[in-house]
This record gives structure tokens, C-alpha cells and sequence, in this order.
């Protein structure tokens, strides 16, 4: 069986990507067959954030019709697999049926597919996938985040997903932003993970590996940690 994780969130920058490859990293470290897929089709990073160089096939070949999915996978230094998109843009009146396919093909060739969503294009990824599939939202400490968060969340169930819980990134514990049991109560949804804000992040990313990788120990590594096992 495949096991496929969307990392959802109405709003950009909240940290999905970030979450997406560490995730990928951990379990991957876990001894599980991964396959970390980038699916934000607009502003695909995944690859700049690893420093994968550029390759010919991508998830848009795919996408396209150009080529199989199995020639867009790569495998990543660290053990994980890799499926990278490029910054050509494609219609997107043809994606949703397309990029389902394309997570169809995955079924029985790897353990679990994480995926990395865009914003913007949220929608159409969780439409892509089957009912029982599982979208964990990400929000920030922030009330327009968490209001995101919530319609992500209904959105998500409406199509018959798995939401296991909210990942909470870059909380800070400070007096400015939303505790962990405001948004618990807004989301009415267990929260899975707690990322703190981690200066070391930028410094990962300069070295373009995953923070667990890096910063093992680091206050967000720890987070990660933690969300890893609770998902395992
Ligand atoms: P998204 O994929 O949701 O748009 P990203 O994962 O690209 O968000 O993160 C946006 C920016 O925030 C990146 O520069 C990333 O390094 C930074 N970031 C994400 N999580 C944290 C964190 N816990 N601490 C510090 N910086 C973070
Ligand atoms: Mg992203």
C-alpha cells in the first residue's frame, strides 16, 4: 500500500515546503521507502531549496503527457526519491486530472508520497487526491493564518481526506500571537506538530539540505521530530 500525505495551506510561506522535505528526510532516515513530490506547479522550489540541479524530466513532462512517471523521479543524495517540477506553467484546467494520474502510477512503488502544494493551486492538489488520503494543514500563530487553516481544513474533508491535525510553524511563544489552545479551538482539530521559528533554518538553507540534516538538534529539528513520529 501507498500512503499519500498532502502538506496543505490557503496561504503561502507558511512553512509547507520546509515541512514537506524535512518530513521526507526523516522517514526516509527511518528506513522508509519516500517519495517526495513537488506539486506547487506555479513556484515550484523543492529543488532550489535542496540544491537538486536542473534535470530534463520533470512532474511538468509528466503533466504534459511527455513522458511516464516513473522517468520524473529522482533519487535524492540522502535516500530519499524526488520528484521535481519545473517553472513552466501548464494549463490549469488540465492539472487536477492529470497530477491524479500521476499520484495513481506511485501506487504500490513507494511506501509514502509526500507531497508539496501550492497556495494558490491547494485546491486543485487535494482534488487530485483519494478520498482517505491525508492533508495535514499548516498554519502560522497568526488569526488570518488560522482562518486559512480552517477553510483549508473544510475544504480538505469535503473531499473525503484524512485532515490527522494541524502542524502549528514559526511559533515564537510570544505574547503576540495566538497559544496553541486558541487555535485548537478555532481549528477544533488536534495539532500535531509545533515548529518553532528557528534562526539555524536560514542556515540550512544556505547549506541547501534539510534542517534535520544540519541542525539536528535545533529547536525546529526537534518539532519535526516529534511530527515525524506522531505520523509514523
Ligand atoms: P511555503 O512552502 O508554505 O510557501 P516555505 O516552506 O517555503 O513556505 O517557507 C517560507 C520561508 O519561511 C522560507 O524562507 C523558510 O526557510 C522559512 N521558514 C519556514 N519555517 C520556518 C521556521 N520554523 N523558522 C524559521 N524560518 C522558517
Ligand atoms: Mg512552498
Amino acid at each position: 500500500m501507498t500512503r499519500f500525505i498532502v502538506i496543505a495551506s490557503a496561504k503561502g510561506g507558511t512553512g509547507k515546503t520546509t515541512i514537506a522535505i524535512n518530513l521526507a528526510a526523516l522517514f526516509n532516515n527511518m528506513g522508509r521507502n519516500i517519495t517526495l513530490i513537488d506539486a506547487d506547479l506555479t513556484a515550484p522550489n523543492i529543488s532550489t531549496y535542496l540544491g537538486f540541479p536542473e534535470v530534463p524530466i520533470t512532474l511538468h513532462d509528466v503533466l504534459k503527457g511527455k513522458n511516464q512517471t516513473k522517468e520524473a523521479i529522482y533519487l535524492h543524495p540522502s535516500g530519499f526519491k524526488l520528484m521535481p517540477a519545473s517553472h513552466s506553467s501548464l494549463p490549469l484546467e488540465n492539472f487536477q486530472r492529470k497530477l491524479g494520474s500521476v499520484l495513481l502510477d506511485l501506487i504500490g512503488k513507494t511506501e509514502l508520497a509526500i507531497i508539496d502544494s501550492a497556495a494558490t493551486l491547494g485546491l486543485e492538489t487535494l482534488q487530485a487526491l483519494k478520498p482517505a488520503d491525508e492533508a495535514i494543514i499548516v498554519t502560522n500563530p497568526e488569526l488570518p493564518s488560522v482562518l486559512d487553516a480552517k477553510k483549508t481544513i473544510k475544504i480538505a474533508e469535503d473531499y473525503g481526506l484524512i485532515v490527522p491535525g494541524v502542524v502549528v510553524n514559526r511559533a515564537r511563544k510570544d505574547k503576540h500571537e495566538l497559544s496553541i489552545n486558541e487555535i485548537k479551538s478555532v481549528l477544533q482539530k488536534q495539532i500535531i506538530g509545533i515548529i518553532p521559528e528557528d534562526k539555524n533554518m536560514r542556515k540550512s538553507l544556505m547549506m541547501k539540505q534539510p534542517l534535520v540534516y544540519t541542525h539536528p538538534y535545533s529547536s525546529a529539528s526537534r518539532g519535526f521530530k516529534q511530527l515525524a513520529e506522531m505520523l509514523k
